[in-house]
């Protein structure tokens, strides 16, 4: 099968307000209204849930403690399907990408990162991403739409599906900037969190943003102990600003504050994601760079090497090259983390994932 790019910008979202709610987008809260008003007894939802995430079925048609009658109330209500899935597998270290298709049609992908003592799911918040980072293959394409709740939470359902290992953990660090969607996002969270159903501990769940100051600030509103990561890459504006286009609305020394107190409000640290580019912010003095800014918050680097990627001539820097910039940080007393093996991390599975659309259909 041959897959292109999709550059289509700004998709509205009509198409799906129209349609019926998505089982897994809805809150427990939301499903005990739709029982009240079925006239309905309260442990009627929490049977649902046990279908949904426990005994994860795609069909009420499934849940045979239900009455016939109730089961086809909520087929009329409420969509629970699962997705079309093309499932594909990357070489060698088992990350598997899963291609999925929203009802609207629209195409988005997540990544399952099977790791010794964890396996996580990237997911995608949005088709597309509007923020235009030079390395991102995303970025390129522009945006098309935000995903629902029950598109972000349906793509770990999807998951579950395609897998046979316990999923542990989601990272929201595929297609799109999370911040952007963010009623969506936290609902999703809220979601996969909540002890009724997948109870998915907040501390296996994180959010990655490219430094959208007012999401980091409402979060810290939240009272949430989920992980936020802040994708940095460069240690002063002029680069910033050259390789992610988000540091003219928000620049470092705004974001940097925002994330100071984040942490303090929190008591939670920062991952602070430093994708190192060949001698474009890969040498010692840019590490000393970054030292100063990081130095007053408390979290720490998370380093990857670049995944070359088709529309942007950046190259991965040498093994040599990533380490003596770690070492510079570990010096200084940063808590640094180097991520080797293309693949095996977190990020650098995800975060190049490109609105793929199949010729054939
Ligand atoms: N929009 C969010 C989350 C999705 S991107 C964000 O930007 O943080 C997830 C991570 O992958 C980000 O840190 C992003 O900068 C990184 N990334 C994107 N393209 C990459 C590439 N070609 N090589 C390595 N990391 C990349
Ligand atoms: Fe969007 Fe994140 Fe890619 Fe930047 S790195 S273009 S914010 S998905």
């Amino acid at each position: 099968m041959e897959w292109i790019l999709n550059c289509q910008e700004g998709k509205s979202n009509s198409r799906n307000q129209a349609l019926k709610k998505l089982a897994w987008g809805m809150l427990f809260s939301e499903w005990e209204e739709i029982f009240r008003d079925l006239k309905q007894p309260a442990f009627r939802v929490r049977q649902v849930w046990e279908w949904l995430y426990l005994r994860k079925v795609h069909s009420f048609a499934e849940m045979t403690n239900l009455p016939a009658a109730l089961r086809s109330q909520l087929e009329e209500r409420v969509d629970l399907a699962s997705w079309k899935t093309d499932d594909f597998v990357e070489a060698g270290d088992g990350v598997r990408k899963l291609l999925l298709e929203c009802r609207d049609g629209e195409k988005i992908e997540s990544v399952i990162i099977p790791a010794r003592d964890r396996s996580t799911v990237c997911v995608s918040t949005q088709a597309g991403c509007g923020f235009g980072c030079i390395f991102c293959a995303t970025g390129k394409c522009g945006f098309v739409r935000n995903l629902e709740a029950g598109e972000i939470v349906g793509q770990f359902m999807a998951a579950v599906s395609a897998s046979q290992m316990r999923l542990t953990n989601v990272v929201f660090m595929g297609m799109g900037e999370p911040f952007a969607n963010y009623d969506n996002v936290l609902k999703a969270i809220r979601i996969l969190n909540d002890a009724n159903g997948l109870a998915i501990g907040a501390r296996r769940l994180t959010l990655s943003t490219c430094g959208v100051v007012p999401g980091i600030k409402r979060l810290s509103e939240e009272g949430l102990q989920v992980e936020l990561s802040v994708s940095l890459h460069a240690p002063n504006d002029e680069l910033r600003n050259e390789l992610m286009p988000v540091n003219k609305s928000w620049p470092l020394s705004e974001l940097m504050e925002a994330c100071r107190e984040y942490t303090e409000k929190t008591g939670r640290i920062i991952t602070f994601e430093y994708t190192l580019v060949e001698g474009v912010n890969d040498s010692l003095a840019h590490a000393a760079e970054l030292i100063d800014i990081v130095r007053p918050v408390r979290g720490r680097v998370n380093l990857i090497p670049l995944s070359p990627v088709e529309h942007y001539s950046g190259t991965t820097p040498s093994p040599e090259v990533c380490a003596k910039f770690a070492r510079k940080l570990e010096r200084a007393g940063v808590n640094v983390t180097l991520r080797r093996s293309k693949g095996s991390g977190v990020a650098a599975a995800c975060g190049q994932l490109k609105l793929n659309r199949s010729k054939q259909q």
